[in-house]
């Protein structure tokens, strides 16, 4: 396997440490060769290079099968990085290598683990019936790429924004998703406004055509002001869902909060080969950054979902999740997922944890 790391800032290099510890364990007990490639993004590659990211580290993110990220920036209020141009902060990095790449497809798990319901802040029936779902967003169309721009227009200041989508970015993404739930539970819910919106009814007809290739996926569709209400009303009804860029930058953030712990997240950006680009949900965390008290497994289980939708190791994958469980059931937390009667543990030793029971 050619892994290219992007270790990044702030708490970046400390969980991706943890990470591959724990893939460096899967690679001894399953027999498989990892090469990893050091590749610098963010406020790191700014202070070396004076860009965010160069052409050479999206060459060598290119040529790897898959990245594995930390995270990038800094604290926004007084790094130096962000007293520069809009196009030459660290975040500017990230959107340059996902369009290089062709990230169209970002999926974000959101489950809540059994010994971690208390962080959920939903009612407790809701929270005891526990959730598992994949966000499966489309990436690179809809309102956020459309044409827009400011004018006035009779003597009235006027703002448009475009929001456009083709049969083939929907169907590509569609595809994603179906190939997704295949290897779930086998359930699509599509989000999308088509009581309103043209790109809408195009994205409900081509996802239908879609799924007909997939016979034992089971598709439905649900307007989004609904599936903001579903999703604290009812989580556990949710397998993959499935929506454009603005519904799922939205809705991706609501089913994080409601597992109440953003340090236990992972996250992909897909294109249409096996690649992928794997990182937590959560920021650089220049708050706890160098202290070894971050929560590194968002970022192993980014590791884990990297072997299941690059390398298709689905077990092994499973391996490093049931690690994960099991460390939780024995009562051993990181600060932010601290509660009464467990049992603290440094970034460091959480890895080593997991990496044990690997
Ligand atoms: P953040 O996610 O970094 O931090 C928010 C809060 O969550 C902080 O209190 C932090 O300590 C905590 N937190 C986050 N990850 C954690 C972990 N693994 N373990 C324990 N606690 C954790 O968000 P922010 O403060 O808004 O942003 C900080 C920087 O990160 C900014 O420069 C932002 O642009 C950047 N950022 C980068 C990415 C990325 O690299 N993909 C994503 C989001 C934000």
């Amino acid at each position: 396997m050619n892994i290219g790391v992007i270790s990044g800032d702030g708490i970046g290099p400390e969980v991706v440490r943890e990470a591959k510890k724990v893939l460096d364990a899967c690679s001894e007990k399953y027999g498989f060769e990892i090469n990893y490639t050091d590749i610098m993004m963010g406020g790191c590659s700014i202070d070396k290079y004076g860009v965010p990211l160069t052409d050479e580290a999206i060459e060598a993110a290119k040529k790897s099968d898959a990245v594995l990220m930390g995270s990038i920036g800094g604290n926004t209020a007084t790094s130096p990085w962000y007293k520069l141009p809009a196009d030459k902060r660290p975040e500017a990095g990230l959107l340059k290598i996902r369009k290089a790449l062709n990230l169209f497809a970002n999926l974000r798990p959101s489950v809540l683990y059994n010994e971690l319901k208390d962080a959920c802040p939903l009612r407790k029936e809701t929270a005891d019936k526990g959730f598992d779902m994949i966000i499966m967003r489309e990436l690179t169309g809809g309102l956020y790429f459309g044409e827009r721009y400011t004018k006035e227009i009779n003597g009235v200041n006027t703002a448009v924004d475009t929001l456009t989508y083709s049969e083939e970015e929907i169907r590509r993404a569609a595809k994603k998703a179906f190939e997704i739930a295949s290897k779930r539970r086998k359930k699509v819910t599509s989000v999308d406004k088509a009581n309103v919106l043209d790109s809408s009814r195009l994205w409900r007809r081509i996802t239908e055509e879609v799924a007909r290739d997939y016979p034992d996926v089971t598709l439905e569709h649900m307007l989004v002001d609904n599936a903001a209400m579903q999703l604290v009303k009812d989580p556990a009804q949710f397998d993959v869902i499935f929506t454009e860029n603005m519904f799922g930058d939205i809705l991706s953030d609501e089913a994080a909060q409601i597992t109440g712990s953003i340090g236990m997240l992972s996250s992909a950006s897909l294109n249409d080969t096996k690649f992928g680009l794997y990182e937590p949900s959560g920021g650089s965390a220049p708050d706890i950054a160098g202290k070894n008290i971050a929560n590194p497994i968002a970022t192993i289980l980014s590791a884990a979902m990297m072997l299941k939708f690059t390398f298709d190791m689905d077990d092994v994958a499973s391996r490093i999740e049931d690690a994960v469980k099991q460390v939780l059931k024995e009562g051993y937390r990181t600060v932010d997922i601290m509660s009464e009667g467990m049992k603290q543990v440094s970034t460091g030793e959480m890895g080593s944890l997991i990496a044990d029971r690997v």
